[in-house]
């Protein structure tokens, strides 16, 4: 068991960072998740903190030791890739034993924990077959036992799913979070994948461009984004943000979407805003707290089942809304979208930071 912190890291190469004064605390049996697009720099954190990348700025402390020049043999870290890392000519008991032999534990302990991780993990069937000879899913949870067999102070996962089908994916987000659970460990878990961080995990921290954006609990960054970044990265369809401005109007400021009006309840401070909205708040009929409704041409109709994602033009853009599946649409005929109150977010047009809420 062991906490992590991430003091000012960063990472160069060459001339550019990659990874830039990251400040991260991750609790004793904690489920970090570290999200971002596509060379945010998630994996060169995650590296720097197994000690597979040396560290070019700020400090890695494990258990409130600095373990920046700590090699990564001797820091008691366990990583599960992407690609797996499986030895292909040795059979599973021995791809999960190997990491213990090389560490000189006894051959009586190293089979109890191979047999352990082996039950605990479905493999016990698989134990002399070659990787070669097994499904995605069964490699990837010989990958997770190899880690599991060490007892490490920490796991670390880059993007461990990527590679597996898409249902499969789903049993083997539940089985990690149920593994998460039972052995209490730290875990820090890198996915580009919104849906994996929400259901997974404890809390999400979201990088762009080697920066961190925002950390919370998932529920805590979906309801209060702190930056468009954010808002714009979770939910699917994620929120609409689309330019608005805040009118001064006697008491209570107006929001001016194209050509629509909506009366907010408190005066807010004027000027060009970007607005925020989930598609779930949009409505058809008003509700108790309405601020009016915001109106555009119906230009697509995705009907997904248990719901319908409609899309209305507006002369500034587009905007989203996830709808009942029985309600009436038809292309190219104008709608009305009611908004609610407390449904609204106002980000800076130059920085994106959150300046508002209504
Ligand atoms: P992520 O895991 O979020 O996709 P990475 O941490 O792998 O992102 O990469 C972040 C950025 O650093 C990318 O632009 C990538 O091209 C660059 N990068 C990663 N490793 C190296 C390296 N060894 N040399 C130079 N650039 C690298
Ligand atoms: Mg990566």
């Amino acid at each position: 068991m062991a906490t992590v912190e991430l003091k000012g890291l960063g990472q160069r190469f060459g001339a550019s960072a990659v990874v830039e004064g990251v400040d991260l605390s991750i609790a004793d049996g904690e489920f970090m998740v570290l999200l971002g697009p596509s060379g945010c720099g998630k994996s060169t954190t995650l590296r720097m903190i197994a000690g597979l990348e040396t560290i070019s700025e700020g400090e890695v402390m494990i258990d409130g030791r600095k373990v920046n020049d700590v090699a990564a043999k001797d820091r008691d870290i366990a990583m599960v890739f992407q690609s797996y890392a499986l030895y292909p000519h040795m059979n599973v008991r021995d791809n999960l034993a190997f990491g213990l032999r090389r560490r000189r534990i006894s051959p009586a302990e190293i089979e109890r924990r191979v047999a352990k991780a082996a039950l605990s993990l479905g493999l016990e069937p698989y134990l002399e077959r070659r990787p070669s000879a097994l499904s995605g899913g069964q490699r990837q949870r010989v990958a997770v036992g190899r880690a599991i067999v060490r007892d490490p102070k920490v796991f670390l996962f880059d993007e461990p799913l990527s590679n597996l089908d898409a249902s499969l994916r789903v049993n083997m987000r539940g089985e990690l979070s149920t593994l998460h659970q039972r052995l209490a460990a730290t875990m820090i878990y890198v996915t580009h994948d919104q849906v994996e961080a929400m259901t997974m995990g404890s809390r999400i921290c979201i990088m762009k461009d080697g920066h961190v954006m925002q950390v919370g609990a998932p529920m805590a960054v979906y309801r209060e984004p702190q930056n468009a970044f954010v808002a714009g990265f979770l939910g699917s369809p994620p929120m609409n943000l689309i330019p608005a401005e805040i009118i001064a109007a006697g008491e209570r400021s107006e929001l001016r979407i194209a050509e629509t009006r909506l009366r907010l309840e408190t005066a807010l401070k004027p000027g060009a805003v970007t607005l925020g909205i989930r598609p779930e708040e949009l409505a058809l009929d008003a509700g108790a707290t309405s601020l009016g409704a915001i109106t555009g041409t119906v230009s697509s109709i995705e009907q997904l089942g248990a719901e319908t994602i409609v899309t209305l033009t507006l002369p500034e853009g587009l905007i989203r809304a996830r709808l009942d599946n029985r309600c009436k649409l038809t292309l190219g005929e104008p709608l009305a979208l009611h908004v609610e109150a407390g449904t609204l977010h106002f980000f800076d047009r130059a920085t994106g930071q959150l300046v508002g809420r209504a």
